[in-house]
């Protein structure tokens, strides 16, 4: 959608409907869109002081200026309607820093302006599409070929600009649809917990979410029909798994080999896009006797219809991302629930995470200028960058052992009142389920209920370690029978085997498992690797997020930067790239050099970030506002070139 396509004509021929949506959208974005429509920075003026900070419940203007808001703009969108003519560009400058800064309900700094003047826009203007310099050899073009494994999030994200850009591909997908992840993935509750009208690609905005937080059916309808809008499907060999890539020196062209429905076959690839993710191997836990359990066991990660828990004793072992969300999915149908907990978890509430999106404010995002881009850079700052000073320690901070700074420390102050309000002031099961490390050690969660699901009769919460599992059940250390019908495993994944278990060869016969010994992957922006000519990872080394922050965003960039570096190889005529080691060694080191301030690095915390040398290799230590600025160009200097 370009401006030109909001066609603002029928607002006028139906008045009552426009009031209406307004009514129901938020009045601090719907303030934004007027500053952007009248350039009046007054309005920032008098809103400012009730806005203290992104999110729409942290929005307290009196009545009578959110009335004015609204009859403005209405005002304003009436007459555009009756007088069309272009709309007003999204400022520039002191006046975009401005409109940031209230937006956000704290300062925002100036090195926002280049991204957001990007990310403001409608979307069809692709900001992060990729435009030739010089039109290559159509014949050239035709013979260039580039395997992307993987029709997940950033699979599809890949082939949309490759195809955008018209370079030749083929995906390869080992499940039968598209999806990744949330395909995959189906466990009781499963959903997202980053907001969907920012977990949404930038070029495909949805303003139909049901919910403010998506559940698996819906995302996974989502990548659907992205997938079939930009017709990916006919692109795309599906129940095909990739075994092996090997560069060849003397071609300078990849060998993929891989096994389909119809046996093993190979496909010659000038470039490879792997987008296989790193959460979709499930790690069973190594517990003595797991294999002993009379009755059905699975992991959250390989969930079966056809797991029988209903009306039984259900015992979860892991309170994660996913059994934080499975548990109060399965409570209310299971005999018992036991949980196993290692060790807590932070969770933060969101008075929205339940919340459906009314229909005025689904017309809002569809047909209001601006609103929707709006929406997602206050989502953008609630659910990232905003958070991102949290994560860091002060040497100089006075509690080290249970927060990192000022602001991680009031955030643990929230939680822990959240905790209370939950469970009550003397409820034992405070000690239980209150962190000894600082909040953001581990992946923060959101309140799914787990307090109140804690509290219901037919659950136990064990905090005693598992000795052994049992024909009967699980053995904690001191002896006691937990007795279980079904076990769910609720243990995470093997993160850090990344593109495990794929052999890629590069240059020379080089193993890149040997290389990254196997778990401690490393890669410039988290994309190529030294000795790897022309081998591209989304979601790779240090680019996954912890503290919320969206991996769609990750992928658009590094989709960004790969349709670039493609752009270098295509129109200089060379047959490879491969990014120096020297580069490669300069960025790791600052990236070790930056976790070992954050708290992922904090000596109480254990995580799956870290693989077991300590060393952080899993998530980015960058704003992303950072990132984006990295993977926005392509410098030629950083590679050498073959051919
Ligand atoms: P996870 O975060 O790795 O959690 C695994 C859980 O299992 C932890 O509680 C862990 O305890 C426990 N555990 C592992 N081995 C154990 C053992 N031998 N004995 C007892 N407990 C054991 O895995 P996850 O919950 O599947 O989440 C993985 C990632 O997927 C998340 O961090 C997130 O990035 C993503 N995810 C996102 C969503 C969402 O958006 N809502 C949902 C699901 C997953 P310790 O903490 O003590 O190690």
């Amino acid at each position: 959608m370009t401006d030109s396509d909001f066609d603002l004509r029928p607002l006028a021929a139906d008045p009552a409907r426009l009031r209406a949506a307004l009514d129901a959208a938020d009045p601090a974005t719907l303030m934004l869109v007027l500053v952007t429509l009248t350039g009046d920075a007054a309005w920032l003026d008098r809103a400012r002081p009730h806005i203290i900070g992104p999110s729409s419940y942290q929005e307290t203007m009196p009545e009578a200026l959110r009335a004015e808001i609204r009859a403005a703009l209405f005002d304003v969108l009436i007459d555009f309607a009756e007088n069309p003519r272009p709309l007003p560009a999204i400022p520039d400058g002191p006046l975009l820093v401005n409109m940031l800064s209230t937006a956000a309900g704290t300062p925002v700094p100036d090195d926002y302006v280049a991204m957001m003047q990007e990310d403001l826009r409608p979307a069809a203007i692709d900001p992060r599409g990729m435009v030739w310099r010089q039109l290559p050899d159509p014949a050239r073009l035709a013979a260039f070929h580039v395997v992307i494994i993987g029709a997940g999030v950033s699979g599809l994200c890949a082939a949309i600009r490759l195809q955008q850009a018209g370079i030749p591909f083929t995906i390869l997908e080992k499940n039968p649809t598209v999806g990744g992840t949330w395909f995959e993935n189906r466990y009781p509750g499963c959903g997202v917990d980053t907001p969907n009208h920012f977990y949404s690609y930038s070029f495909e905005p949805n303003h139909d979410w049901s919910h403010y937080f998506a559940k698996r059916d819906e995302l996974w309808n989502y990548l659907e029909t992205v997938a079939d809008r930009h017709d990916l499907r006919r692109r795309t060999r599906f129940g095909t798994e990739v075994a092996e890539c090997r560069f060849d020196d003397a071609s300078q062209r990849w060998t993929v080999t891989a096994r389909g429905p119809d046996g093993d076959f190979t496909l010659e690839a000038n470039a490879i896009i792997s987008a296989v993710g790193i959460l979709n191997r499930p790690k069973l836990p190594d517990i003595p006797g797991r294999e002993s359990f009379a009755g059905p066991a699975i992991h959250t990660g390989a969930w079966d219809e056809g797991f029988d828990w209903r009306g039984k004793r259900v015992a979860m072992i892991g309170t994660g991302a996913s059994g934080h969300q499975a548990g109060p999915a399965m409570q209310p149908e299971a005999a018992r629930l036991t949980i196993f907990q290692r060790s807590p978890h932070w969770v933060v509430p969101n008075p929205n995470y339940f919340g459906e999106v009314a229909d005025g404010k689904k017309w809002v995002l569809a047909h209001v200028p601006h609103y929707a881009r709006w929406y997602r850079f206050q989502l953008f700052w609630a659910f990232a960058d905003g958070l991102h000073p949290a994560l860091k320690i002060d040497p100089d901070w006075e509690d080290p052992a249970h927060s990192i700074n000022q602001q991680n420390h009031r955030h643990r102050l929230f939680m822990e009142r959240h905790m209370r309000r939950e469970l009550g002031e003397d409820s034992p099961l405070l000690a239980k389920v209150t962190p000894d490390y600082p909040p953001y050690g581990k992946r923060i969660l959101i309140d799914n209920d787990w307090f109140k699901m804690l509290q219901a009769p037919n659950v136990d919460l064990v905090t005693d370690g598992i000795d052994r599992i049992v024909p009967e059940g699980i053995v904690t250390v001191d002896g006691t029978l937990w007795p279980a019908d079904a076990i769910v495993f609720a243990t995470g994944f093997q993160a850090s085997k990344m593109l495990a278990p794929m052999r890629i060869i590069g240059s020379g016969g080089t193993d890149i498992h040997a290389v990254w010994k196997p778990d401690d992957a490393t890669a410039y922006l988290g994309t190529t690797m030294p000795g790897f000519p022309n081998f591209f990872m989304t979601m790779g080394p240090n680019t996954g997020l912890a503290h919320g922050g969206n991996v769609i965003f990750m992928t658009e960039c590094q989709v960004r930067y790969i349709l670039m570096a493609l752009r270098e190889l295509i129109e200089g005529g060379h047959d490879s790239l491969d990014v120096r080691p020297a580069v490669h060694d300069a960025y790791v080191a600052e990236v070790d050099r930056l976790h070992s301030g954050m708290v992922w690095s904090h000596g109480g915390v254990s995580n799956w970030y870290r693989n077991p040398a300590g060393r952080v290799f899993a998530v980015l230590p960058y704003r992303l506002v950072d990132y984006w600025r990295m993977t926005s160009h392509f410098e030629p200097a950083d590679y050498s070139f073959a051919g």
